[in-house]
């Protein structure tokens, strides 16, 4: 008895409703019969990995690949790792016991794999923003899972939000992450390079929502 009352009273609900944008037809219906397209907010991963196609073949800047002279040259160019679905990103270049990569506009990284030398106890990425475009829209940090744990981390930083850089503060499974950046900005983090050994592989992505689809690599010590 409930139940049915509930349902008709539903249903009246929406013929009431239905009805009610019907019956005071406008002079110009036309107007009227065409709602303004309402952009999906579901599922931005898929949505955005699918619909921006950035653009190939960005020439990375400038840096002649160990013909600086640097005195532990181990010639990683022939033997380069097989890159997966990140693209063939270079790797990143060491000094120090640190790193410098970037993102831009593009929704990109400009380096596919980070190698942290054994022989440091701590290990610094400084992340480079160097496209325009504002944190809110094209927002890129650097957060370092195993391989295993990337996607739940990022889901849950998703939930976390923009104020807590789209990374939940309370996640162990994060091994180190910056803060979000936006166009032209410069953030950093260091961390103990004894988390990424011996429990990988491991990964560093960027949290914004939608971009670890693109935003990714590997990060091991060696
Ligand atoms: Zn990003």
């Amino acid at each position: 008895m409930n139940i049915k009352l509930t349902l008709l009273t539903a249903s009246c609900a929406l013929a009431l409703a239905a009805c009610g944008g019907n019956d005071t037809p406008p002079r110009d219906r036309d107007t009227a019969a065409t709602p303004p397209p309402v952009a999906g907010d579901t599922a931005p991963d898929s949505a955005m990995g699918a619909g921006n196609t950035p653009p190939a073949a960005t020439t990375p800047p400038a840096q002649p690949a160990g013909s600086t002279g640097t005195a532990g040259n181990t010639g990683t160019d022939t033997a380069a790792p097989a890159a997966g679905a990140s693209g063939n990103k270079p790797a990143a270049v060491v000094n120090d016991c640190s790193t410098t990569i970037e993102g831009n506009d593009a929704m990109q990284f400009d380096v596919g794999s980070i190698t942290v030398p054994a022989s440091c106890s701590d290990f610094t990425i400084n992340l480079h923003h160097s496209g325009q475009l504002p944190v809110a829209a094209m927002g890129h940090n650097v957060v370092i899972t195993r391989a295993a744990d990337m996607q739940a981390v990022a889901s849950a930083g998703l939930s976390a939000g923009a104020d807590d850089n789209y990374v939940d503060p309370d996640d162990e499974r994060v091994i180190a992450h910056t803060d979000l950046v936006g166009g032209g900005e410069t953030t950093s983090v260091t961390f103990a390079a004894s988390g990424i050994q011996g429990n990988g592989p491991y990964k560093f992505f960027c949290s914004f929502p939608g971009h670890s689809a693109l935003m990714r690599g590997t990060i091991q010590v060696q």
